[in-house]
């Protein structure tokens, strides 16, 4: 059987905002975990249209499309194109699991949430030729799931084709998460076992990892389990976690010492009503200092997330946001504005209350207001997100920030992060474009590693009390003016 798996181009790749570098980061896990379930015999491409142009000449027999809300409009274009060539189309992916007969447009067979029950099913019905057109999951599991075919990927055209998934889910339940409709119909959070966690990690080359999991620290005993087993493996990783796996130091001690060296923490909000609003419950403001500080101790690097638009938010959350980031010593920020995904409740709140202004799924990309915000105009927010980020990577806002860290050394290495992923496009762009990308790998593990000798200053009780003496001063001088 020629089968085709395709991950089509989310459509800020097609925008004048496109990095080529933010898309070339990891390779396309979900596929390769797919392709693991056929038969060895199969003739199986992945194209990754982030990172080449899509062969549309081929006739396979059957075409596998991963879709996202922004990249729906494509994966449609591509589904109506394979039909008209004779192949039976697969859709999944997060975007078809909320909107299934809108994508049953254009496709033979639609799947809904994880594919570890359905897909199998599926191949077993396409082999005795009768597939379903629509399949839900419902049975949740990662016990005895085939290796993925790593084989299949373009490593080289990625900076990080270490990245590697070990749960599914995650346990909680924000508002406005995409995980809510994909997840529908069984359970939300799940792991592999330990060891086979572990042995995929031993079967990947190289020293570098990221741990593309919603919440790599959600099941304690399963995090401390992994991290036993990765010690004296020599890995440097990055992964995402909440506010609560910064404050639990015990499992973040054990994870630094098997090499966690950057964390992506979704704090969202600065404000506790807008995060009740959310039901973002395992967040409190009160405790992102020590958070914060936790992480700085132990020389993990911060990728802070924020969503500007809740309920709460006036014109003044963007500043008093980029401010705080900058003040704490953030190294870096991903700002969005709430988008309020089909299927989720935010979604079907502000559908009652009428402010969902359009179901262009193209504009579901954080960086349009899709709805109306209940304390600004679109206009504001769209404009308040835009100018969050030129303040927060202005050279002198990263160099505020490096400026808190406590030694030379841990400066440069805040400066060459940030700056690294911010300020040099022009010289990642040409890198991108003549496939060398592969070779900036040991220039991120060399800022990763670099923590030698480095001490914590920061954020101590009398840090913040400095930091928030200053505000005050500024707040007063202001008045004056
Ligand atoms: S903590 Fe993060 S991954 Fe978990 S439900 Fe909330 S937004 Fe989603």
């Amino acid at each position: 059987m020629r089968v085709k798996m395709i991950l089509p181009a989310l459509t800020e790749a097609t925008s004048p905002y496109f990095r080529p570098i933010k898309y070339s980061l990891f390779p396309p896990l979900g596929l390769a975990t797919l392709a693991g379930y056929l038969n060895p015999d199969d003739s199986i491409e992945i194209q990754d249209e982030h990172i080449e142009n899509l062969d549309l000449t081929d006739t396979p027999d059957l075409v596998v499309i991963e879709a996202y809300i922004t990249s729906a409009k494509r994966a449609y274009q591509l589904g109506d194109h394979y039909r008209s060539r004779g192949a039976h189309v697969c859709i999944g992916g997060v975007h078809p699991s909320s909107q299934p007969d809108e994508a049953a447009k254009h496709a033979d067979t639609v799947f809904a949430g994880p594919g570890e029950d359905t897909w199998p099913r599926f191949l077993h019905d396409f082999a005795r030729g009768m597939p379903a057109p629509f399949y839900q999951s419902t049975i949740r599991s990662l016990v005895d799931t085939p290796p993925l075919r790593r084989d299949l990927l373009k490593r080289n055209r990625y900076l990080v084709p270490n990245s590697l998934v070990v749960s599914r889910g995650c346990p909680h339940r924000c508002d406005f998460c995409y995980k809510e409709p994909f997840f529908k119909g069984g359970r939300s959070f799940y792991t592999q076992k330990v060891d086979d966690a572990l042995a995929q990690i031993e079967a990947l080359p190289g020293r570098h990892l990221f741990f593309l999991d919603d919440n790599l620290f959600a099941n304690p005993r399963f995090a401390a389990a992994l991290f036993e087993g990765m010690r004296g493996m020599g890995r440097l990783w990055q992964a995402a976690g909440t506010v609560q796996a910064a404050l639990d130091t015990s499992l973040l001690d054990q994870a630094v010492a098997c090499g966690l060296r950057s964390l992506f923490v979704g704090f969202e909000s600065l404000s506790e009503a807008s995060l009740r609003e959310q039901h973002k419950n395992h967040n409190h403001f009160q405790q992102y200092r020590q958070a914060i500080a936790n992480l700085q101790e132990r020389r993990v690097m911060i990728n802070a997330s924020f969503v500007f638009g809740m309920d709460h938010d006036d014109q003044s959350v963007f500043d008093h946001t980029v401010d705080w980031a900058i003040d704490h010593g953030l190294e870096t920020a991903t700002f969005h504005i709430l988008t309020p995904y089909p299927g989720t409740r935010l979604y079907s709140r502000l559908q009652k209350q009428g402010r969902i202004l359009t179901d262009d799924w193209n504009l579901y990309d954080t960086r349009h207001s899709v709805f109306q915000p209940a304390h600004m105009s679109v206009g504001q927010l769209e404009q308040g997100y835009w100018r969050s980020y030129r303040r927060f990577y202005r050279w002198s806002s990263i160099l505020k920030a490096a400026s808190q860290k406590p030694n030379r050394l841990a400066q440069l290495r805040h400066l060459a992060y940030s700056a690294g992923w911010k300020k040099f496009e022009f010289l990642w762009n040409p890198i991108v474009k003549i496939g060398m990308v592969a070779h900036m790998r040991p220039l991120l593990e060399k800022i990763l590693a670099a923590t030698k000798g480095q001490a914590s200053k920061s954020l101590t009780p009398q840090r913040e009390q400095s930091i928030n003496d200053r505000k005050l001063i500024g707040i007063k001088n202001r008045k004056a003016a």
